[in-house]
């Protein structure tokens, strides 16, 4: 099947996911954990959905925006850094908007940062008056520069940001980071943060006339479901009836819980699905207040 081969009515989705690198893997892996599974290409580039007709074009993560754009796919995933950039150059275009933000997905974290050299004594913004900023991101990095009121000389590179300044091609960089090992062996510091970033599914603009927005609304209440159930665990324990109010409030992350009277008027078993993690500083806390039998479950499977 062609990719580009698109009819004005489709009924399958195409989801463009990242070929090989830091992303590529865990956007498999999440949309697997929806139940989507796919027979390869011999060219490894496309996935055929066996189980739900969702198809996957394995691609450069540069390449997910241009290919929403033109409609070759529905969805994308990609690290927000890369749509966001898109979106600044569209704008600066003048074009509109045809792709979204539709779910932050929790993986692939980073920051676009401003790192200068380690000897620069850094006074704001205000210090990349008239000099050469190096990075991947000019669209980002015009905006952010407009808005700080900072005029400086915008040097694109495609790659290896952070030697520019060793180079002689820059003065300081604009690039992502997160650990910050990669700015340290360079000798830069970051200084400012001009976005914080993570994996997103960017989606149309516009909802689907046709059958994939069934499917899209399938993919998208899995996928809700697989996101809150990360972190989500079942908590289930045994109070006195007065001891519940103070327990309830050392969980606050906990949905509504369920509460069965077992002997007589005052034991009530509770089980409750709680959202954040369940430290073991937590199961003392709760047991200090009078919860007893705790038992921590995993969530298999949940839908809202
Ligand atoms: P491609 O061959 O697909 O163009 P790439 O080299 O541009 O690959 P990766 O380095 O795999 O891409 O990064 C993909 C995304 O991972 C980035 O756009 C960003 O959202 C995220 N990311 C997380 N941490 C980092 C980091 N330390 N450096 C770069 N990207 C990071
Ligand atoms: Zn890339």
């Amino acid at each position: 099947m062609s990719p580009t081969a698109a009819p004005a009515a489709r009924d399958r989705l195409r989801i463009a996911i990242q070929k090989s690198g830091r992303l590529s893997e865990p956007a498999r892996a999440l949309l697997a954990s929806c139940g989507l599974s796919w027979r390869e290409s011999r060219d490894k580039l496309f996935c055929y959905g066996e189980t739900l007709p969702v198809d996957l074009l394995l691609v450069r993560d540069d390449d997910i925006p241009g290919l929403l754009a033109d409609g070759v796919c529905d969805y994308g995933i990609v690290g927000r850094n890369v749509l966001e950039e898109q979106a600044a150059e569209r704008a600066g275009g003048g074009k509109p908007q045809v792709s979204k933000e539709v779910r932050a997905l929790g993986f692939g974290g980073c920051r676009l940062d401003i790192a200068v050299p380690d000897a620069w004594e850094w006074q704001g913004a205000a210090s990349l008056q008239g000099k050469r900023i190096a990075t991947s991101y000019p669209g980002l990095l015009a905006k952010w520069l407009a808005e700080q009121q900072v005029e400086a000389s915008v040097v694109m590179l495609s790659g290896s940001v952070e030697i520019a300044p060793r180079l002689g091609q820059a003065d300081v960089v604009c690039d992502l980071v997160s650990s910050g090992a990669t700015l340290a062996a360079n000798q830069l510091k970051p200084v400012e943060t001009i976005m914080r970033s993570e994996a997103v599914l960017a989606g149309p603009v516009q909802a689907f006339t046709d059958a994939r927005g069934e499917l899209a609304h399938m993919l998208l209440r899995r996928l809700d479901g697989v996101l809150r159930l990360r972190d989500s665990r079942l908590l289930m324990f045994q109070a006195q009836r007065a001891e519940v109010p103070a327990l309830l409030k050392l969980l606050p992350d906990a949905e509504t819980p369920t509460m069965l009277q077992v002997d007589g008027a005052d034991t009530l078993a509770l089980q409750a699905l709680c959202h954040g993690a369940m430290t073991w500083q937590r199961l003392e806390d709760l047991k200090r207040a009078g919860a007893r039998g705790l038992m921590v479950l995993p969530v298999e499977r949940m839908l809202a």
